[in-house]
């Protein structure tokens, strides 16, 4: 390609919407342009990374059993209805109404899609196992589009099914895509870590992501440094202490907390840790409002209280709310004498003795408060945020750390969720009818162009591997000669009929400019075509990997930039 007629609108400087490095970088290496929040045109450069993703996805899933077919955006509200999934997916999921008046939504994933597609036609035993896949785009009204790509409100995913006669079949199932998900991150180039993760609105059991380590990550993994578990923080446990700490239990006491509400506030105030104190808090799972206690020096996980009471949307009440259950505002509540409401604990309080809590009377706390002899909780589950230094719940030995991770995949084993509820059934060898059991398996392609570029980058632009970069050698002649317009022009030529992908900037520019864009669109070998260096009959070639510079021989360039190519990561 000639970069004279490339549509590559290059920037000079960070756009100032961009807070992440991919973010600037694509813009900036006219990747793509935003069209509104979350939404975005892929140019050239940006598209052929994509493509060249896509098609890595593609090799490796057409390696599998699964196959390849496309699945409709528009979606009516019918099949999501069946699957009790038209409410409960929530404001993420934009809906719309056709000019019959019919409703309908922009997929935002596909498995309603797939087993309507399926049900009627897969009818025996014999029929099964199938898996199915596609690379499509996904719309999800995100409430925080951010950072580019990679949370958009559209954006490109691979997305795969498994229908399987029985859990068996399923773990099976499961392990293959597990196996091609390994494959292909690998060919990315991708520093990944499998990591258990929650099945959320998907449903099912056993889930895992793909985890991509990067500063920039949205979600945090806890990772032992003793054993090989590893987990999203959305789900992560911890090791729990088994025997109850028993201590005197000492007097209820009121004490005189003005205007002080918050645990850091009680910690200076009383100079007493958070761990010795019961943090209450006043939530709503859709209609139900629930009382759920902490330890002060722990954080609430919404996703385990969200799973565990199976509720679509879990938010903090009112204060108005608060008042009502507690009778006092916000700061001072606690959970003693109050009855009417549900009160779930973390395990951790079942082992906390002589705590300080709210006690609800404005500008008051109790100390000494015990669970039993003080208040009553209708469970203890596991409600906290595991933290860097927890012990690993599973070797009992080892500690957790917390890394930042991008997640590009998620498998899920949703076992029978769909079928039961949309009604997808096959024929034993008895005749008997069976419920097909499902997986569904994701990769976030637009996502990875983002965290490919997190992981390979520079101060002067985006580093490729060499199977995602949108070409492999860029060629620039400089200076205005006839020799070295007819060099650049035969090496152009020669390296295309080697089947090389190559970008000659024949553009009017000056040589910075050249130099410059090169290194920010990031192309992994970058040729120099200039008169000093024609006169000792040598090419200056840097490899933008290594930032090595070598001088190769104008007689014999075929070959080096063969074995450059091939020594390229
Ligand atoms: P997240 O937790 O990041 O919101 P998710 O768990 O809702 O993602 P899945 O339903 O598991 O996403 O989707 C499969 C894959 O699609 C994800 O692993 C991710 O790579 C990609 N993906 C999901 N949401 C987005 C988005 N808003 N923008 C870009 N890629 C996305
Ligand atoms: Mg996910």
């Amino acid at each position: 390609m000639r970069m004279s007629k490339l549509y590559l609108p290059t920037l000079k400087e960070d756009p100032a919407e961009a807070d992440i490095k991919s973010h600037q970088l694509m813009l900036r290496a006219g990747m793509m342009r935003k069209l509104s929040p979350g939404i975005f045109s892929y140019l050239p450069l940006g598209y052929r990374v994509i493509r060249k993703i896509e098609n890595i996805v593609r090799e490796e899933m057409n390696k599998t059993s699964s196959q390849e077919v496309l699945l409709p955006v528009m979606q009516s509200s019918k099949i999501w209805k069946e699957s009790n999934r038209w409410d409960k997916f929530g404001p993420l999921m934009i809906k719309f109404k056709d000019r019959k008046d019919h409703e309908y939504c922009l997929g935002p994933t596909h498995e309603e899609v797939i087993t309507d597609l399926i049900k009627d036609e897969v009818r025996s035993y014999k029929d099964l196992p199938l898996n199915l896949y596609q690379i499509q785009t996904k719309v999800r009204d995100e409430i925080r589009p951010r950072f580019g790509v990679m949370r958009g409100r559209e954006f490109i995913m691979k997305d795969a099914y498994s229908m399987d006669i029985d859990y068996e079949g399923l773990d099976n199932s499961y392990q293959e895509m597990y196996d091609a998900y390994v494959n292909i991150f690998d060919r990315l180039g991708l520093e990944t870590r499998v990591v258990k993760a929650d099945s959320g609105a998907m449903g099912g059991k056993d889930s895992h992501e793909f985890m991509v380590i990067a500063e920039s990550g949205e979600d945090d993994i806890a990772v032992c440094d003793s054993c090989d578990y590893a987990a999203n923080t959305e789900l992560a446990s911890s090791y729990q202490e088994k025997e109850i700490i028993d201590k005197d239990l000492k007097e209820r006491k009121l004490i005189d907390t003005p205007d002080i509400k918050t645990i850091e506030g009680l910690e200076q105030f009383l100079k007493i840790d958070g761990s010795k104190m019961i943090k209450t808090m006043l939530m709503k799972a859709d209609e139900e409002l629930v009382i759920v206690l902490v330890r002060g020096d722990d954080q609430l996980n919404e996703v385990k209280l969200t799973n565990y009471l199976q509720a679509t949307n879990l938010e903090p009440a009112s204060e108005e709310e608060i008042v009502e259950v507690f009778g006092v505002k916000p700061g001072f509540i606690g959970p003693v004498n109050i009855e009417g409401y549900k009160i779930l604990a973390d395990h951790r309080i079942k082992n906390i003795r002589n705590a300080i809590c709210g006690a609800n009377i404005e500008d008051k706390h109790y100390g000494n408060i015990s669970p039993v002899r003080d208040f009553d909780v209708d469970q203890y589950i596991d409600l906290r945020t595991v933290k860097a230094g927890d012990i690993c719940p599973e070797c009992e030995e080892g500690k957790l750390d917390i890394e930042p991770g991008i997640e590009v995949g998620h498998i899920f084993k949703l076992g029978t969720k769909y079928s039961e509820s949309m009604g997808a059934t096959y024929l034993d060898e008895n005749g008997k009818a069976q419920l097909i059991v499902m997986g569904s398996y994701g990769i976030g392609i637009t996502r990875i162009v983002a965290a490919a570029i997190e992981q390979g980058n520079d101060q002067n632009g985006i580093i490729w591997t060499k199977d995602l970069a949108p070409y492999e050698v860029i060629i620039l002649p400089l200076g205005k000669s006839e020799e070295v317009d007819n060099t650049s022009e035969e090496l152009y030529e020669t390296l295309q009929e080697m089947g090389i992908e190559v970008l000659l900037d024949d553009r009017d520019e000056r040589a910075g400019v050249k130099f410059n864009d090169a290194d920010l669109i990031g192309i992994p070998i970058r040729i120099t075509v200039g008169s000093r260096s024609l006169e000792n009959n040598v090419l200056e070639v840097r490899n933008r990997q290594t930032g090595e510079d070598f001088e190769i021989n104008i007689d014999n360039y075929e070959e080096e930039i063969k074995e450059m190519l091939s020594e390229l990561e």
